[in-house]
C-alpha cells in the first residue's frame, strides 16, 4: 500500500447543505490537493459519480467524492492512474477555505440541472456539463479538463449536417 502524500492536505467538514472538503493548511498553486481514486465502475450516475469518458462513470472514493462544485474553483482536473482525476490548486488556497471544482470539466452532459449555488461572482447559474460550458471558460481551464473532453471533436461537427 503506497502512503498518500496528500493525506494531510484536506479534512471534511459538514456545509450548510451535506459535506465538503477543506484545506488543512495553505495549499501552493499546482499543488496536487486531492487524489482522486475510483472505487469502481458506477451502477448509475448520481451526485457522487464521476464521468471519465463518454460511456465510463466512476464511483469516487472519499475524500474527493465530497468535493462540492463552483463556476469559480480553486482546483482543476488531471486524469490520473487510479481512474479517476488528481486535483490540482489553481491558485493559493488558505487553510480552511473549502475545496472545490467545475462539474462541467469532467461532465459531459448534467442528468439534473440544479440551480448553481456556489455564490461566485462568475456563476453560471446552473450546473450543467462540459458541452454547454462556455468558450471562455473552457480556455480559462486549459488543461485542467478531463482528458476525453478535451480530446473531443467540436461539437458543431456531431450536431450539423455538412
Ligand atoms: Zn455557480
Amino acid at each position: 500500500m503506497s502512503i498518500d502524500m496528500t493525506d494531510n492536505n484536506v479534512r471534511v467538514q459538514p456545509t450548510d447543505n451535506g459535506r465538503g472538503v477543506f484545506a488543512a493548511r495553505d495549499l501552493l498553486a499546482g499543488e496536487v490537493v486531492v487524489v482522486g481514486r475510483s472505487a469502481g465502475p458506477a451502477a448509475a450516475r448520481g451526485v457522487h459519480t464521476i464521468q471519465v469518458g463518454f460511456d465510463a462513470h466512476v464511483e469516487i472514493a472519499d475524500p474527493a467524492r465530497l468535493l462540492n462544485h463552483c463556476c469559480d474553483p480553486n482546483t482543476g482536473v488531471r486524469d490520473n492512474a487510479f481512474g479517476a482525476y488528481d486535483f490540482i490548486a489553481l491558485r493559493a488556497i488558505a487553510r480552511s477555505q473549502e475545496i472545490t471544482f467545475d462539474y462541467a470539466t469532467t461532465e459531459y452532459d448534467a442528468i439534473t440541472m440544479p440551480p448553481c449555488m456556489c455564490g461566485a461572482g462568475i456563476c453560471r447559474g446552473e450546473i450543467r456539463g462540459f458541452r454547454w460550458l462556455p468558450a471562455q471558460d473552457k480556455r480559462r481551464y486549459g488543461v485542467f479538463i478531463a482528458a476525453y473532453l478535451r480530446a473531443a471533436p467540436p461539437l458543431a461537427s456531431t450536431t450539423k449536417g455538412a
